[in-house]
Parts: structure tokens; sequence; C-alpha cells
């Protein structure tokens, strides 16, 4: 009733009550943003020790009418809250599967993996199995080419269904890489318990070498003991990539290499490195 509704508005700070609707209406922009193909995927390299590119992850974009490109960060959590990342998140599904798709068919592309960032609430659908396979069949992507990121603290809701999702797309050829390492709560028995190929370095650690050299390093190592390959994200500068590769990683991300960046300048990116 509109007397309850005064009297629950008196609790609302209005602080929080301006924040209320502006999540509202940024749910509403992001409905508005899907219906009118708004979202895009930028491409960010990934590099090997040879300085080869042999991967990407796909990073969402927003193109909004009057905001301009906006970054994740100002729209993913209120996705989230909403549940609007079920539906989004398909769509990025979807569209790294197209693209993986299109790499296939030039020699170029063709051996080059895509990372995709899976959401907590997308991992714990009953049928994310199902909505990941039918992603691939439809657009014909080789599922050897697809690497899911997941971070830590969602493995953990439930370890055991985790796992038997991550087998099943696991034996179809999917492959998992386990995002933002080493700033949850891994605990190496259970780390041993999933089916992982690849742990991804924190930016953090990566960025604060000087005083955190010996967490990058433990996690190379970490990672070889594993049987897991390493890739170290957020790499900056030229020093921060030659510490690591001393440790012994084998594959790289950041800004010294490429920022995130649309499918055709990635394209020629990796056109451009084949060259030289
Ligand atoms: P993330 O998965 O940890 O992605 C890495 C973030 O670090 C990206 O920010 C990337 O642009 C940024 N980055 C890459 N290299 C460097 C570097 O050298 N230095 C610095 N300072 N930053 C670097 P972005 O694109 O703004 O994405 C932020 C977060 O949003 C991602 O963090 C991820 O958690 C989330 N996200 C992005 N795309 C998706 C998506 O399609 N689905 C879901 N569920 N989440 C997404
Ligand atoms: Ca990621
Ligand atoms: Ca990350
Ligand atoms: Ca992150």
């Amino acid at each position: 009733s509109k007397a309850a509704g005064r009297n629950t508005r008196r609790f609302f700070d209005p602080s929080m009550q301006a924040r209320v609707l502006e999540h509202a209406e940024l749910a509403n922009d992001v409905r508005k943003g899907m219906t009118n193909k708004e979202f895009v995927l930028f491409f960010q390299p990934q590099i090997d020790t040879n300085l080869n590119i042999i991967g990407a992850e796909a990073l969402i974009r927003w193109y909004h009418p009057t905001r301009g490109l906006v970054t994740p960060g100002h729209f993913i959590d209120v996705v989230e809250e909403t549940g609007l990342i079920l539906p989004l998140g398909q769509w990025v599904l979807d569209r790294a599967c197209q693209v993986i798709a299109q790499w296939e068919n030039a020699s170029s592309t063709k051996n080059l993996t895509l990372s995709v960032n899976i959401s907590a609430r997308q991992l714990m659908q009953s049928d994310f199995v199902e909505q990941v396979m039918a992603s691939l069949k439809r657009s014909g992507a080789n599922p050897q080419r697809l690497k899911l990121e997941l971070t830590e603290s969602m493995l953990l809701n439930d370890v055991q269904d985790t796992i038997l999702k991550m087998n099943l797309l696991g034996d179809q050829g999917v492959s998992f890489s386990l995002d933002d390492f080493g700033t949850g709560y891994s605990s190496l028995s259970y780390l041993r318990q999933l089916p992982l190929e690849q742990l991804k370095i924190d930016q953090s650690f990566v960025q604060d070498l000087e005083n955190q050299t010996t967490i990058a390093q433990t996690i190379v190592t970490l990672a070889k003991g594993l049987d897991m390959s390493v890739i170290a994200e957020g790499v900056e500068t030229e020093e921060q990539y030659r510490a690591l590769a001393l440790y012994g990683c084998e594959a790289y991300q950041g800004f010294y290499f490429g920022r995130p960046m649309p499918l055709n300048d990635f394209l020629a990116r990796v056109e451009h490195h084949l060259g030289t």
C-alpha cells in the first residue's frame, strides 16, 4: 500500500535511495542495451614465451548511446545482482563461440584459444553444461578452443557439483582456468581435485613484483606441481615480463603486450605478428 511504501522509505537514507534508483535505472538500461545490441566483446592478446599470440581473453564492453564505451566495472555488479548476468552471459558465450568458429577458417587463427569469464550465477545454473554445449553446437566452434575462466570463491559454493560440471564439459574438450588466482581461499587439497588446465596469476601480484616476488614465483611452481599451465595477467612492463619469465611463467597477458581491443584490431595484430 501507499502508506507502507511511505513508511519503508524513511528507513532509506537519501544516498541509499539514490543508489537504488541508479541501480534500477542501470538495470533497465542494460535490458535495453541487450535488445539494441549495444554490447560487444573486446579481445586482449595472450602471449607465450616466444612472444607468439596464443589466444585472447574476451572482455565485455558496452557501447552506451550517451555514455560511450563503458567497461564492465561500471555495470557488472548490477548485472549480477539483478540476474541479468544469465541472459548477458549466454550472449557472451554465443558470441565467443561464433568468433572461435570464424577463427577455425584461417590458418593464422585456427589454433588460438578464447578465454571467457563465467560468473557464479551462470555456473550454478542446473543447465549450465547444456547451455555451453548449445552455444558450441549452434556456432560449430571447436570446444578445444574454448577456455572458461572461473574464480576461486565460486568453486566453493558446491565443490562436488562444480567438479561434475567441469568434467562433463572437459570430456567435450572445454578447458578451465582459475582467474585472479591467489586472492581467494583455495586450499591445496581441493585445488588438486578440480579439473583445471590453468592458473591465472592475479594482476595484483604481477604489478607489485618487487614486494610480492615469492607469491608469483610460488604460483608458477604450484601450477607446475599440479600439472597445470600458468598465465600472468596485468603485465604492464618489460621488467615484469622478464621477472615472470625467469620464474618459468609460460604465458602472459597485459597492457605491455596489448590492451583489450575490438575483434578486427586483434585480428590485425595476429596477422602483423606472423609477418614479423
Ligand atoms: P578480469 O577477468 O580479472 O579481467 C582482467 C581485467 O584487467 C580487464 O578489465 C582488463 O582490461 C584489465 N587488464 C588487462 N591487462 C591489464 C594491465 O596490464 N593492467 C591493468 N591495470 N589492467 C589490465 P575489464 O575488461 O574492465 O574487466 C573487468 C572485470 O569484469 C573482469 O576482470 C571480469 O571479472 C569482468 N568481466 C569482463 N567481461 C566479462 C564477461 O563477459 N562476463 C563476466 N561474467 N564478467 C566479465
Ligand atoms: Ca578473467
Ligand atoms: Ca583476472
Ligand atoms: Ca577480477
